[in-house]
């Protein structure tokens, strides 16, 4: 027995009628970067189906090192597997989605970090780096980061966009553009 037992239930039902959905680029031509919690699941909120689009979950939805590198990759694999793809022949857009009232905010407070860092044995740089206290200002600012980076591919483009826990709406901020070196 264990804590998964009534979701392997749902699994049995879902297996029931289930179609495998094959390795090919994700049918939305997106890639979705945004926050671990639980309120904030992009399949749910977004509506997306298997083979839609890879996502990549983190404290806050952060364009992290780690991120970054797992975006390299899967724009090189993303260019190697068929699907569609337009005269330009551009892979997908990264849409990093931050939210409103995210765990990671508390961060923002000194005293609260410190206690944070003593109990995890995180460095306070990190988790204050991690911080979404205010979600238009980082997401605009993880957006500016993953396309000034080196590593990002010129056929992926990147947007920005803040999910309201309180509403149910995401809010597009920041619109998908591509890497200045695409461009020039
Ligand atoms: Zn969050």
């Amino acid at each position: 027995m264990t804590r998964l037992t009534p979701l392997l239930e749902r699994n049995e039902q879902f297996a029931r009628d289930y179609t495998p959905a094959p390795l090919a680029r994700p049918a939305a031509q997106v890639l979705i970067v945004t926050c671990l919690d639980h309120r904030v699941d992009p399949a749910i909120l977004l509506g997306l189906r298997l083979g839609d689009a890879p996502v990549i979950r983190n404290a806050g939805g952060r364009v992290t090192p780690a991120v970054i590198d797992d975006i390299a990759y899967l724009a090189f694999l993303a260019g190697q597997l068929p699907g569609d793809r337009d005269a330009a022949g551009t892979l997908f857009e990264v849409a990093v989605i931050h939210h409103t009232q995210c765990g990671t905010g508390f961060l923002a407070d000194p005293g609260f970090r410190q206690q944070a860092a003593e109990a995890t044995g995180l460095p306070e740089a990190e988790l204050e780096a991690s911080a979404v206290a205010d979600p238009y200002a980082t997401v605009r600012g993880d957006v500016e980061r993953l396309l000034a980076s080196p590593l990002l591919s010129p056929k992926v483009s990147v947007s920005g966009h803040v999910y309201d826990v309180a509403t149910g709406r995401v809010t597009t901020t920041v619109d998908a553009r591509y890497p200045e070196a695409h461009r020039a």
